[in-house]
């Protein structure tokens, strides 16, 4: 499948192009601002630092993090010119880093307003930032009252650089959920008692409910990477990984034998069983115990028994193409992230951000 399978024990494949297409698409659809690429938890696990690459050559101009640490590692990919925002914020004590190393931090607080102001005061010159509302979510940004507080001090920003206020939908994956409106109704009426600055709204099922959410930046995250951000109608976006485990054995068994740990599978017939290698520590998710399913030759097999650290073992009994050597594909076009994420009892965002550090990574379309 790839350059680097002949001794490999797994390869996990990463498409950029298919991303950098989602990246477009998705710019399309946000006609009323720009769209950042959000790349936290190392982009939902299919690396940072190639995705941001690869999106700032397509002309992104906005990356968002979650953590210092995550902004820190990926600083010497992000040219300057480009806003490299950290969602979370910063931890106290964190500024003057953060600061030397032009990040901007999401203030999700009215104590980390005045930190930031204060390193701004240290420094002498005005600091980007971004100022989070609280809309409902109520897991980070400003309140009502805070914003409230934070409008009657006509110095709160004068020494910073406000380049966006945002906040964040609960719920923007069901288009009929009445709080995606209100959210947008309460975030109205709080930012019109600041300083007018440009809005950030929409995240990846954001930019699909349309006007509503339309604002001055969208950022999404789960649809780069092929998510389907419309679950419950069929996905627009490009499944960005394929995920390929070695056939270690194959082995026959007996009708009666059962496989793997406690027994929890047991051969109806007389069965043809391969051992594939991947497991639970490669972040095959346990929970796919009896319920998982693989690709040999484009047939769909199932897991027999239960997911294993290392191991995954497949019925291949109606499949004749399982030899030794040969592949079972875990994810991919044909198998999505969606698809196993509803037989792991999960979301896809689970299933990309748990792919292990042990499989060997290719990735087509590197800037
Ligand atoms: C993770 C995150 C996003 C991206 O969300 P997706 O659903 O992956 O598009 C946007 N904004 C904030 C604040 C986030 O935490």
């Amino acid at each position: 499948m790839t350059p680097t399978e002949g001794t490999a024990s797994a390869v996990l494949a990463i498409d950029l192009d298919a991303i950098a297409a989602n990246w477009r698409d998705l710019v399309r659809r946000h006609p009323s601002g720009p769209v950042a690429a959000v790349v936290k938890a190392d982009a939902y696990g299919l690396g940072a630092a190639p995705v941001a690459r690869r999106l700032i050559a397509e002309g992104a101009r906005h990356v968002f993090v979650a953590t210092l640490e995550e902004a820190l590692a990926l600083r010497a990919v992000v040219p300057r010119a480009v806003l490299l925002g950290v969602l979370n914020g910063l931890v106290a004590g964190a500024e003057a880093e953060a600061a030397a190393s032009g990040i901007v931090p999401v203030l999700n607080e009215p104590a980390a307003l005045e930190r930031w102001r204060a390193c701004a005061a240290a420094r002498s010159e005005r600091l980007p930032a971004i100022l989070q509302i609280d809309t409902g979510m109520n897991r980070l940004g400003l309140g009502r009252r805070e914003v409230e507080r934070v409008a009657q001090d006509p110095a709160a920003f004068a020494a910073l650089d406000l380049r966006y206020v945002m906040t964040h939908f609960v719920a923007s994956e069901e288009p009929e959920n009445p709080l995606n409106r209100e959210q947008v109704r309460r975030f109205d009426a709080l930012r019109a008692m600041l300083p007018p600055v440009p809005t950030s709204v929409a995240n990846s099922s954001g930019i699909f409910l349309g006007p509503l959410a339309a604002s001055d930046l969208a950022r999404p995250g789960a649809a780069l990477y092929g998510i389907n951000p419309t679950p419950g109608h069929p996905n627009p976006m490009r499944t960005a990984v394929t995920l390929e485990a070695r056939i270690l054995q194959v082995r026959d068994i007996e009708a009666g034998e059962s496989v793997g740990y406690n027994s929890t599978w047991v051969a109806a017939r007389p069965a043809r069983i391969a051992t594939v290698a991947a497991g639970y520590a490669d972040g095959y998710l346990r929970s796919l115990s009896g319920r998982g399913v693989g690709l040999v030759a484009g047939r769909q097999v199932p897991l027999a028994g239960r997911v294993s650290m290392d191991l995954l073992t497949f019925d291949v009994t109606d499949a004749p193409e399982a030899a030794a050597g040969g592949w079972v594909r875990l994810l991919g076009p044909d198998l999505p992230p969606d698809a196993v994420a509803e037989r792991a009892g999960t979301n896809a965002y689970e299933i990309l951000t748990a792919l292990g550090a042990r499989y060997r990574r290719y990735y087509r379309g590197q800037a």
